[in-house]
């Protein structure tokens, strides 16, 4: 069973950015889920060959957030990311023509086969994040308990199927 701890709330301080060190320390779990994922799509995961968890991969899958001691614009107030279940990693949406690229929904749908509860979908940042928020915690919080997308404007819209946040981008890129 995983204990959901707040550490922001413990004052627990963000060591660098990305902060992934603390999340190998509070729940590891988190980064194992990632590096499952990394082997369903075949990339080097951060780490690299040797293993330095501060060397990592520059293209897709490199974590851009990890644990995070403060309230980002547009972020949520009780973000997965202060309890150590959350990454955001890099994912370009985006051809040079601004056109969809086809792969990615492939990308983020082996997130939840790595192990993963929860998918966003942030197509203006090129950035997907990753977590393993549980219902009871989602319906504490009134979280979207599958996945969401957000919007140019940072509005979030919850779907409770992948593709269906997928399609909702295909047919509204105006809004990324
Ligand atoms: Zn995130």
């Amino acid at each position: 069973m995983m204990k959901y701890i707040n550490y922001r709330d413990e004052q627990i301080k963000q060591k660098g950015s990305p902060d992934i060190i603390t999340i190998i320390q509070k729940q590891p779990q988190t980064i194992e889920k990632y590096l499952n994922w990394c082997r369903l799509i075949k990339i080097l995961p951060y780490g690299g060959k040797n293993g330095n968890p501060l060397k990592q991969n520059k293209g897709i899958g490199k974590i851009l957030s990890g644990y995070r001691d403060h309230i980002l614009e547009g972020g949520a107030k009780d973000s997965p990311h202060f309890y150590c279940i959350a990454i955001d990693v890099f994912i370009p949406f985006w051809n040079s023509k601004k056109i969809l690229i086809q792969n990615v929904y492939d990308y983020t749908k082996k997130a939840f086969e790595a192990g993963f509860l929860r998918v966003g979908l942030y197509p203006s940042k090129n950035m997907c994040h990753f977590d393993l928020a549980n219902s009871e915690w989602c319906s504490k919080r009134n979280a979207f308990s599958h996945c969401w997308v957000q919007k140019k404007n940072l509005e979030y819209l919850g779907f409770q199927q992948l593709f269906l946040a997928w399609n909702f981008i295909l047919e509204n890129q105006n809004l990324f």
